[in-house]
Formats: structure tokens, sequence, C-alpha cells
């Protein structure tokens, strides 16, 4: 099938239960992204800040342009004149200087902040204590340029449904629990990001509000070994 296809058969999928296809094109070509384009789809995710920049100044203007993968401090320059969500927040060290970079764009940066749900080592993210911690802290509440708009997570790479279930209900939890603590008059604290292409049915389930699809929509990656790619 090609992309067209499948991403039309996906959008159609995904977009009656009422969530968002965060369409993933790391390691794909400018051409593949305007066949996505051409089909409708505008919203993107990189997981690369170099690569993701290249991107934004080749394609339309009117791409919304989402950050999932691991991102440094020094990198954040570069993405803040116009990215549209952030979903790998995994400290505030880094919130701050989101915070600083955005202000110096003018500009207020949507945020997820990224969860450890994962049953493995390598995965980035905060730990639930961590999620609380941040959001209590002094530091937070003096941030004005950035703003929370739900958690992000990534389930094990696993087989095992059961525990990919387990991994996206304890995220949806923590969730329900933040929304109420922190958030509870905050219309814009909505979004889970959580399911790929190999889980996206049992996050959707589980209550997602965003899945990031790459394969099923660009086909299989050629492996690069990036410093950052998991
Ligand atoms: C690559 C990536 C995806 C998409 O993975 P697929 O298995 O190709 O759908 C989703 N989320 C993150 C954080 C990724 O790095």
């Amino acid at each position: 099938m090609s992309i067209t296809d499948n991403l039309l058969k996906l959008k159609k999928e995904i977009e009656q239960e009422d969530v968002k296809l965060i369409a993933v094109s790391k390691t794909k070509p400018v051409e593949d992204i305007m066949e996505a384009y051409d089909a409708g789809q505008r919203l993107f995710g990189e997981n690369h800040v170099q690569e993701l920049v290249e991107k934004h100044e080749a394609l339309p203007k009117d791409i919304e342009w989402h950050l999932i993968g691991h991102l440094q401090s020094n990198k954040v320059k570069y993405i803040a004149p116009f990215i549209h969500l952030i979903h790998s927040v995994d400290s505030l060290k880094l919130l701050q200087e989101i915070n600083k970079q955005a202000a110096k764009n003018n500009r207020v940066i949507n945020c997820l902040l990224q969860v450890y749900i994962a049953d493995e080592e390598t995965k980035y993210g905060l730990g639930f204590d961590e999620v609380i911690d941040l959001l209590r802290s002094d530091e937070f509440a003096s941030l004005q340029n950035i703003k929370i708009v739900g958690l992000m997570g990534i389930a094990t790479n696993s087989d095992n449904e059961k525990q990919i279930k387990e991994e996206f209900y304890e995220l949806k939890t923590l969730f329900d629990g933040v929304k109420a603590s922190y958030f509870r008059k905050d219309e814009d604290f909505k979004e889970i990001s959580m399911g790929m292409s190999t889980d996206y049915k049992i996050a959707i389930e589980q209550g997602s509000t965003m899945v990031r699809i790459g394969s099923d929509i660009f086909g299989k990656r050629v492996i690069k070994h990036f410093k950052n790619e998991e």
C-alpha cells in the first residue's frame, strides 16, 4: 500500500475516535512527507532537532511540527521559533530552557511531560514522583512562556499486550490524578500522547488523545544509529 493509502485508512480509524494522528516522519525524505501532506496530513513528528529544522525549512508552513524525541537543552533554540508541541520534556532544567527560548521568540510553547512507564532501562522520562515534584516546585510556577498540556509515554517494546495495556493504564491514571490536583480549571491540560504503530489500538482503548505513528504510514525505517535514537 502507498503512503496515501496507509494514511487515509489510519486517519479514518483514528480520527473517528477523536484522537489526533501525529505522522512520525523521522528518517523519511521530504517527498514522502509531501505525499502525506497532499493526502491531508498536517501534524508531523520528528525526533532529531537538526532533521526537524531542515524539514521545517523545506516544507509548507502550515505543517504543525511535533518534537517526540529526547531534547538537549542546548538545541532548544533551533526549534523555539516554530515548534508546535514538545512531547519529550523530562526535566525542570529543560523546561526552564524552553521557557527562556520561547520568551525570546515572544511565544508560549506547548509541552508534554514525558513519563517513564516502560519496563526498560533505555527509555527517557520522569518517574511519577518526579512529575509531582516538578509541578509543585516554585521554579515551575514562575515559568510564563511554556504551557504543560498533558503527558506522554512510551510503552515497553514487547508482544505482551497485557503489560502494554497496564503501562498505558498507569499513564492515564497519573494523568487523571495530575489533572485533578494541578490543572482542574485548565482546559488546555487534556492530551495523553501514547501509542505507536505496534500498540496504538491498545493506547486508544486506554484513553490516548494523540498517537505517534511512523512505520504504519511510511513503511519500515532503515536503521540509523543516531546518538539519541533508541
Ligand atoms: C519513532 C517513534 C514513534 C513511531 O514509531 P513507529 O513504530 O514507527 O510507529 C513514536 N514515538 C516515538 C517517541 C518515536 O521515537
